[in-house]
């Protein structure tokens, strides 16, 4: 098991979900720690501007000292005679204020000081002064103010025009004011819009608005008279230099690189529009947004669907813009960064502890049922200790796999897991191979074993309608208890004994370390029939034999029964033959005989006088210990031996039988009648038969069987009755199925009919309910 898988275990104990929002949470920190909230902050601010991008007011207009101006000029700095000018033709042309973004703090000629500020004084409008703070150097960190003159202050406005970069380097903020030295010193836009503001508190620039519409003219066009006076009427200016050549340019979000003066126009647009809202932190967002997400999954937990994951893309687009809204609307600048990242990490670390528990889950299942797998067999038993496990080998899978198509396959497995699953633990049937079905015991069938497989004998028994085909899983159990820490031991043990069932066509076997010495069938057959004898599970079916021309059962015939524990009912055909060539099939016999004299004494008393054959397998005519013994069974039974017919088979060998004629002749004179079974199976002919110690001859059921439809069985089954009955044999037609095959019988004159059409083989007691008082003759 890999390390991820271990770890996904792990996730799912804990619920995916909480371990998702616990991811988010740790990436959200490590990235708020990393510094990636301003540049999100500023993405928001950057994409609000686009979308709400607006035209300034018009009310603060630029005078720019541009290169135009500086060329038609001539000198630098400017003799203050022309600030003088600038001054006195805007205020004679109607402007409210004046505002220099312009170092005036050293003195320059003498001359030119006092026009400058004779303009001041002179002038209708307001002049504002800019100071600005320095550094005293780069090794001291305090600052120094730089004031205007003092005469050029008498009659001006001090503005600070100081500004500062953001944690991305940008100028995105503006101040109201600051405190120098002790004393309050506004802003340039601060005093140009006339605001107040909380000293040392920032704002933000509304970047939303657009740089070009901000009025602007150039000082050498204002020197010259150029500028129409209407157009200087009434608003605020702000003269300040914008020529590349004289640096004072700043980086701003959206706009780039910026003279500064531009972002006092902007600092008072700003202002005038009521925008320089305050920030609120991102912090309790956050707080709120993990809180819903907590509450928002509790509910979601119970709930499956994918769809509910796109709640998180909506609700961070709700919260983008709400941002939007609330700025727009100047009612706050909300830091929304730290929810986004939130829901952003949240919204993968979902899609992968999901994702991964998709995969898990299809790795987990199998392709062709959709029952789960080994592998979620194996997951399973983790969370054991010490685990019940059956296996299922599908013996006929191969014949299943031939006949049916992939959806008949996959319905006749699912069926049978149906069934299955009640005697499963969770009720959870795995395939654990192509021909295995397994599962773990449920809790309570420890000390009911025998009981659980019999159920599930049962289960796998009836056949499953698939389509027009009625299929049946033959199904043979392993079953193995043990701790799962050797997990792939336990299982391999268990099919182990699983296949070994099969192989021994045990419907169920347990493990045991001797299991590899459990040879095959045969050798189980022989190990156990005695024990199987002795306890019970060899019983003796009786078969009613119909007298044609009476119409009334007046025999049966013994038929010996195996119901096996494990393997379930055993076939005679399947363990008579390995006894009569390597077992005890003397002691089995006898037994048959004992318990058939027993039963038709019972029988006789109670008023169902019938005479009842046994098999006697041909080998057993050369055991004389056998004969006698059998013998005296019938003479100590108060049965008159002329009840008791020993069908020996035809097909045991014909020399044999001959060879046993004097043996055969000596039961005869017992009383003991002798019925030649399975003619015409044999090599033996009529002629052969002439003259042979024999009472009855039973006609094969091939041959019966198929009498209406074959035109040959039929003439052999009609000669034979004929000849049979010329050389004093009665004869048996054994297989008779239905009643067109006895009253074909009954035309060729035959005496006697076994076969279902008159009943199948029951136990005794059944045999006697039905015949004892025989409702009504049964003619043909
Ligand atoms: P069998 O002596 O020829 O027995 C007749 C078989 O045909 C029985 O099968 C019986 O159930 C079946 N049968 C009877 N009527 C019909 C019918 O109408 N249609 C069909 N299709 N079958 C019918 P069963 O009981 O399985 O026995 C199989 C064979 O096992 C017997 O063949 C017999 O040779 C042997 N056998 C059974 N019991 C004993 C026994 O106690 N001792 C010995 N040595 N052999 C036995
Ligand atoms: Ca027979
Ligand atoms: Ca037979």
């Amino acid at each position: 098991m890999t390390i991820w898988s271990q770890m996904v275990g792990r996730i799912e104990k804990f619920g995916s979900h909480s371990i998702a929002i616990l991811f988010a949470v740790l990436a959200t920190i490590a990235l708020t720690m990393a510094g990636i909230v301003p540049a999100i902050e500023q993405t928001n601010r950057d994409l609000r501007s686009l979308v709400f991008e607006r035209a300034a007011s018009g009310q603060v207009a630029v005078v720019e000292m541009d290169s135009r101006s500086l060329k038609a000029i001539g000198s630098w700095p400017w003799s203050r005679k022309i600030h003088a000018d600038l001054i006195t033709r805007l205020s004679n042309d109607g402007a409210d204020q004046i505002a220099f973004d312009v170092d005036f703090s050293s003195a320059s000629e003498k001359a030119g000081d006092e026009i400058l500020s004779a303009a001041i004084s002179d002038a209708q409008a307001q002049v504002i002064l800019a100071t600005f703070l320095q550094l005293l150097s780069i090794h001291d960190s305090n600052y120094s103010e730089n004031l205007p003159l003092e005469m050029f202050q008498e009659n001006s406005l001090l503005g600070s025009v100081n500004v500062h970069l953001d944690a991305l380097g940008h100028v995105s903020q503006y101040d109201y004011g600051a405190r120098i030295a002790g004393k309050i010193r506004p802003t340039l836009a601060a005093l140009l819009t006339n605001s107040s503001g909380e000293i040392g508190k920032s704002f933000l620039i509304d970047q939303s608005i657009d740089l070009t519409s901000i009025p602007s003219f150039s000082a050498i066009d204002i020197l010259n008279g150029d500028v129409d006076a209407s157009q200087i009427n009434g608003r605020s200016l702000i003269i300040g230099a914008t020529a590349v050549e004289l640096g004072d340019r700043y980086t701003t979000p959206k706009n780039g690189v910026i003279p500064g003066v531009y972002i006092h126009a902007l600092a008072a647009e700003t202002l005038s529009a009521g925008r320089d809202v305050s920030t609120i932190d991102g912090t309790a967002l956050l707080l709120i947004t993990l809180a819903l997400a907590v509450l928002w999954w509790n509910i979601m937990t119970g709930s499956k669907g994918d769809q509910n994951r796109l709640v998180l893309p909506l609700v961070a687009m709700i919260l983008i813009l709400s941002s939007w809204g609330f700025f727009v609307y100047a009612l706050a600048e909300i830091e929304i960064a730290p929810s986004i990242i939130f829901i952003v990490c949240l919204f993968l670390a979902d899609l992968v502890v999901e994702t991964s528990r998709t995969t898990k889950r299809e790795r987990t299942i199998d392709g062709l049922t959709g029952l789960p797998n080994a592998i979620a067999m194996m997951n399973a038993a983790e969370k054991k200790t010490i685990a019940e496990v059956v296996v299922a080998e599908i013996a006929n899978f191969v014949e299943i796999e031939s006949m049916l198509s992939a959806e008949e396959q996959a319905a006749i497995l699912q069926s049978m897991a149906k069934r299955l699953a009640l005697l499963a633990d969770d009720e959870k049937i795995f395939r654990t191979g192509r021909n295995q079905l397994s599962w773990f015991v449920a809790k309570g069938y420890a000390n009911r074993l025998e009981e659980y497989f019999d159920t599930a004998a049962t289960f796998a028994l009836s056949p499953t309608q698939i389509g027009s085909k009625k299929m049946r899983l033959k199904l043979n159990l392993g079953y193995h208890e043990g701790p799962t820490s050797n997990w792939f031991q336990l299982l391999s043990d268990t099919t182990m004994a699983a296949h070994k069932a099969a192989q021994m066509n045990y419907r169920w076997l347990k493990y045991s370390n001797d299991i590899n010495q459990i040879v095959d069938e045969k050798l189980a057959i022989l190990n156990e029939i005695d024990q199987a004898i002795e306890s019970g599970q060899i019983w003796v079916a009786y078969q009613p034999k119909l007298d044609i021309a009476s119409g009334e059962v007046n025999a049966a015939e013994a038929l010996v029964r195996w119901d096996h524990p494990q393997r379930g009912k055993i076939g005679p055909d399947r363990f008579i033959p390995i006894l009569e060539t390597e077992g005890d099939i003397a002691n089995l016999t006898l037994h048959v005989l004992k318990v058939t004299l027993e039963n038709v004494q019972k029988w006789a008393a109670s008023g169902l006088y019938i005479s009842c054959s046994v098999n006697v397998s041909a080998a057993l005519l050369d055991d004389p210990k056998f004969i006698s013994a059998a013998i005296s069974l019938v003479q100590k039974s108060k049965i008159d031996p002329d009840k008791i017919i020993f069908e020996i088979t035809e097909t045991a060998a014909l020399d044999d039988l001959i060879k046993a004629k004097a043996v055969l002749e000596g039961i005869r004179q017992i009383g003991i009648k002798l019925s030649i079974d399975d003619y015409g199976t044999g090599q033996a002919n009529l002629a052969y038969m002439q003259g042979f110690p024999a009472d009855e001859i039973k006609i094969d059921q091939s041959f019966v069987k198929s009498m209406a439809r074959s035109d040959v069985d039929r003439v052999m089954v009609s000669s034979t009755i004929e000849m049979a009955h010329k050389m004093n044999f009665k004869v048996v037609a054994e297989g008779v199925e239905d009643a067109d095959c006895l009253s074909l019988l009954h035309q060729f004159g035959c005496d006697t009919a076994q076969g279902w059409h008159i009943g199948k083989p029951v136990d005794a007691i059944i045999f006697e309910e039905k015949w004892a008082s025989q409702p009504q003759a049964m003619r043909a």
